[in-house]
């Protein structure tokens, strides 16, 4: 019994070594399959309220199995009105922990008259394709997919698992994304195909590749003042909702958190600051190399673009108060919107916020859904040595550095979870170019092709 095993799995072995040799596919031949796929997906109205994204979870599940995969190996696991799609490419090397592939199936809603084409057709135009999600992230989706049948096609062995954990609502409750965290928190780390990324100049030159390795944690503070009310002939200023709440916007818009800094904020501020001129990227560089340097973190905070880079933000965002025209008003509140430094907790900012407005008639609450502290992840040589190395194959020489982004992804939940998550999204975009969440999103029809050679050669590299 055992001889013929092992007979049996030397055959075995040596097919599947000889195996990929003889089926390996090339990018452009795996492109028509891809489009076609592509157009499925664009077609897939998988916005909200519309309950589509199980048929086309199903869509993808359908494809996969025509490519080879078990059925036992891929799970669609329901989550309210929507879905998360699971599927598990098995690794010769059981002692190592799974690398999970991030991505999301739902899309921001899409109102067809708005649009100068049907968001929900996909369509080709002096290079660009348009359709919603072509950007933000049925591309990707479908590139992770491909290259998935594709492996499997070549017969590729990893050693080590890779898992797709597709989520179904992340542009908005991310309920599904929530279940995945819980069920698979047990990983090497985790590559989030929605963040990250890379930029071109005007003339679609590459001008930096950013690894999102941090993103910062979103929470809503409402401050609440009442007051006794009455007629409005009869005024006590003092206390008066709408003037307190008042004195409180002011002491918060004239307050600045601490600056902060962590091995990812110094990083992309050195890159970004060698790759760039003028003022802001000598202060980027200053701070760089020493973040005491207080005229320098003074520069980058009078820059919209840059002071979330280097501090927790608070904003007023909403008022709302008073009852009549001619009444003392009863109340009063605004909502503060804060952008958190990774590592800060909530409830130290609130504690800041309160000390800042001063006043024990204001009160601080956090609004529902509770907010949720990610932390940032430490970064791995060998997953950007694995990415730089990808990316060089087709962009020579182009800086590659982590990032920190404004967030809230779903690699959020999987921090949250203890697993270490990197934004790579491999496409090369303008800055503002693609209208993610806009009207008319586009994606250069090249970063099809490109995406596909990216995932095969870096999943690659990092499981072989
Ligand atoms: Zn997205």
């Amino acid at each position: 019994m055992s001889t013929h095993r092992t007979l049996l799995a030397c055959c075995l072995l040596a097919a599947l070594a000889s195996a990929p040799l003889a089926i390996a596919e090339t990018t452009s031949q795996a492109m028509p399959e891809t489009m076609d796929m592509l157009r499925h997906a664009i077609a897939a109205q998988t916005v909200e309220g519309k309950d589509q994204v199980p048929a086309f979870a199903r869509y993808l599940a359908g494809k996969l199995e025509s490519a080879g995969f078990a059925k036992s190996d891929i799970e669609i696991i329901p989550a309210e009105h929507t879905a998360a799609l699971v599927v598990h490419y098995r690794g010769s090397d059981k002692n190592l922990k799974p690398i999970l592939l991030s991505a999301h199936m739902d899309v921001v809603a899409a109102n067809p008259k708005d649009w100068k084409r049907d968001p929900f057709k996909l369509v080709e135009e002096n290079g660009y394709l348009y359709g919603r999600g072509v950007a933000d992230m049925k591309t990707n989706v479908i590139a992770l997919i491909e290259t998935m049948m594709r492996f499997k096609r070549e017969g590729f062995v990893p050693k080590r698992e890779m898992i797709l954990v597709f989520s179904g609502d992340e542009e908005t409750d991310m309920a599904s994304t929530r279940e995945l965290a819980k069920r698979y928190h047990n990983a090497e780390f985790l590559l989030n195909a929605d963040a990250g990324g890379g930029t071109y100049d005007a003339k679609y030159r590459p001008v930096i590749y950013k690894i999102q390795a941090a993103e910062k944690t979103y929470a809503d503070f409402r401050l609440t003042v009442t007051s006794p009310g009455g007629h409005s002939s009869e005024p006590e200023p003092p206390k008066n909702a709408i003037y307190r709440l008042a004195k409180a916007l002011d002491k918060i818009a004239a307050y600045q958190f601490p600056v902060q800094h962590n091995e990812i904020t110094l990083a992309s501020l050195k890159a970004t600051g060698e790759h760039s001129s003028g003022p802001i990227a000598a202060a980027m560089r200053a701070f760089a190399a020493n973040p005491n340097d207080a005229k320098a973190a003074a520069v980058l905070s009078a820059d919209p673009a840059y002071v979330g880079q280097i501090r927790t933000t608070c904003i007023a965002t909403m008022l709302d108060g008073g009852h009549a025209l001619n009444a003392l008003p009863q109340r009063a509140d605004a909502n503060i919107n804060c952008r958190i430094f990774p590592g800060t907790h909530i409830a130290s900012v609130q504690a800041a916020l309160a000390r800042v407005i001063d006043d024990p008639g204001v009160e601080i609450t956090v609004r529902p859904p509770p907010p949720v502290e990610s932390p940032a992840s430490p970064l791995r040589n060998d997953l950007v040595d694995a990415v730089t190395a990808t990316l060089h194959e087709r962009f020579p020489g182009v800086a590659v550095v982590p990032g920190m982004s404004a967030g809230a992804s779903d690699s959020m939940y999987f921090r949250n979870a203890g697993v270490p998550s990197y934004g790579v999204d491999p496409t090369f975009s303008k800055p503002n170019d693609t209208f993610a969440h806009g009207l008319n999103e586009k994606l250069r029809a090249s970063e099809v092709p490109a995406a596909l050679d990216f995932w095969h050669s870096l999943l690659t590299r990092l499981t072989k």
